[in-house]
């Protein structure tokens, strides 16, 4: 069984600035944020990358996005504004392999996409 750092946080082996857990997944402050906002929400379900998640399990990332817009709201900045992002392997620059969801905002964000 593939066993992440999300993991230990996910069975509180690890500590962490959680912020919001439900039935289906749980979200907790980035160690290194780049972003005056960075909150990473991880689904219960284990999946390693987005390439890993079936079609019948598309329900598994929607959670991840409108648990993130439902914390902007309640936090106040979804009107400001937002971004989410998901890494895919070594291009995308993934480094943890449990799928999980970025949530940056609270300061315009640079424009992304630029290789390097
Ligand atoms: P990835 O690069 O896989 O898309 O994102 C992994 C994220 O996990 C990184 O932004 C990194 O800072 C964060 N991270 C790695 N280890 C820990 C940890 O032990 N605790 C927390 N809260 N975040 C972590």
């Amino acid at each position: 069984m593939h066993d992440t750092i999300f993991h230990k946080i996910q069975r509180g082996e690890i500590p962490a600035q959680l912020v919001y857990e439900d039935a289906h997944l749980f979200a907790f402050r980035d160690i290194a944020p780049q972003a005056p906002v960075h909150v990473l929400f991880v689904p219960k379900r284990d999946y390693a990358t987005l390439n890993d998640v079936p079609e019948e399990d598309a329900v598994v990332v929607g959670r991840l996005a409108t648990a993130a817009a439902r914390y902007a709201k309640a936090q106040g900045f979804a009107e400001d504004g937002y971004r989410i992002v998901m890494n895919c392997n070594g291009d995308g620059g993934q480094t943890v392999f449990q799928i999980h969801l970025h949530l940056l905002a609270g300061a315009p964000l640079g424009r992304f996409g630029t290789p390097g």
